[in-house]
């Protein structure tokens, strides 16, 4: 029997979100075979890259094309930095170097879900000590899961 037709919008929903998905997929795709060649990893499943064209500095500092490890960044005929999204991996390290604070604005989502933004060298690297702090302690802590763990192999001679 033929499935009925729905009419509650329930049906165009999931077309919609089928088209996004395929989107998403192909738009993945695309980012591996162009970041393939270059060896380089992505560690985030999207994220977006903005540059206020009015704040930013353009051809008398240009820091941020260099900075880029993926050529994401270029100058523009028309005299200003233009960016290819297929190729940003969102790693900041534009927004390390641009002298200029909430010109480059980052945001990006992890596998888990967590969503990271920054415009500043200060935020970005406040954010990168937090990461490599989370990091040790994680890796401290599957070498001891408790303190009796640590004490066993650690512990203070009662001399
Ligand atoms: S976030 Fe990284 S990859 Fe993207 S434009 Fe900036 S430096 Fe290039
Ligand atoms: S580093 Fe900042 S100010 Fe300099 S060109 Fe890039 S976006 Fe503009």
């Amino acid at each position: 029997m033929e499935k009925e037709a729905k009419f509650d919008g329930t049906a165009s929903a999931d077309i919609f979100s089928l088209l996004v998905e395929t989107s998403w997929k192909e738009k993945r795709k695309r980012r591996e075979e162009l970041l393939a060649p270059l060896g380089v990893k992505e560690f985030f499943v999207d994220g977006k890259i903005t540059i206020d064209r009015l704040t930013c500095k353009g051809v008398e500092c240009r820091l941020c094309i260099e900075a880029c490890p993926t050529k994401a960044l270029y100058w523009k005929s028309s005299g200003e930095v233009g960016i290819v999204e297929e190729v940003c991996i969102y790693c900041g390290a534009c927004v390390l170097r641009c002298i200029v604070d909430n010109c480059i604005k980052v945001a990006r989502r992890r596998e888990n879900g967590e969503v990271e933004r920054f415009s500043t060298s200060r935020a970005f690297t406040v954010l990168e000590h937090g990461i490599n702090a989370r990091k040790r302690f994680d890796r401290v802590r599957a070498i001891f899961p408790s303190a009796a763990d640590y004490l066993k192999l650690y512990k203070p001679s009662m001399v």
